[in-house]
């Protein structure tokens, strides 16, 4: 199998493919642009329980991931590729660092559930802690299917027009303009006069001008980043 390899250790397997097997990552996974892989993670736990949760050290609620348990699951599938496990500590998850992933062999997603997994499997089996935002999931299977998709639609092949990937949000560091279609006019409100009228040179300066606006008024950590000299 080439290109891009995911494997997911997971509580909940069958949440996989879900989204990703739909519309154009559904498409890429059955063309073979990309694999996906689960690993039950329950199938490593060796007691009669099949227990793959204990209590916290120290006392307090929930429950955390046994190390043991998952460092056998780990070690099963690890290879070359990057371990990444979602977790709302970890750096915020960027297009820059999706585009690096997805030019990459693959990567294989650990998915918490509960209090989430013990620091020295984290540590052990040296991890990387990927966010999706500063919010708390149920578990990391949701972070992980975000995080395969903004992977996926990156890989060759997998979207069709490859232009439309570079004006986007965040790939030039602006906020993307604002899109119209037909009808002209539409409950009274009209498309921009510029965008009919066929200059593309007077069309692209709108299109960037409307991005910076954008950026300035809702994004000012990114405009800030963009044009250090402003700080
Ligand atoms: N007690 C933890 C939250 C546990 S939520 C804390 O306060 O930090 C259970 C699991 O959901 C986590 O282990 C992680 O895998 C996943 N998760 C929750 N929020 C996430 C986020 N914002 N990004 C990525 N994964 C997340």
């Amino acid at each position: 199998m080439t290109g891009f390899r995911a494997t997911v250790l997971t509580l909940y397997p069958e949440m996989f493919p879900g989204p990703l097997g739909i519309s154009l990552a559904g498409k890429a996974l059955a063309e073979g642009a990309w694999s996906l892989e689960t690993v039950q993670i329950r199938d490593y736990a060796t007691d009669k329980h099949r227990m793959v949760d204990d209590t916290p050290a120290g006392g307090g609620a929930g429950m955390v991931m046994k190390p043991d348990v998952l460092g056998r699951a780990v070690d099963q599938v690890a290879d070359e590729r990057p371990k990444l496990f979602m977790s709302p500590r970890g750096k915020p998850l960027t297009q820059a660092r999706v585009r690096e992933l997805a030019a990459g062999p693959g990567a294989i997603l650990l998915c918490g559930r509960f209090e989430g997994v013990d620091e020295r499997l984290i540590e052990g089996r040296d991890f990387e802690e990927v966010s999706i935002g500063d919010y708390i999931l149920s578990g990391g299977e949701t972070a992980a299917i975000v995080m395969l998709d903004a992977i996926v639609r990156l890989l060759p092949g997998v979207m069709g027009n490859v232009l439309s990937g570079e004006t986007e949000s965040f790939e030039t560091g602006l906020l993307e303009h604002p899109h119209f279609t037909k009808p002209q006019e539409w409950e009274g409100r009209r498309i921009p006069d510029v965008l009919l009228s066929g200059n593309h040179g007077a069309i692209d300066k709108w299109r960037r001008a409307e991005a910076e606006r954008l950026t300035r008024e809702r994004r000012p950590d990114l405009w800030d980043k963009k044009n250090p000299q402003n700080r």
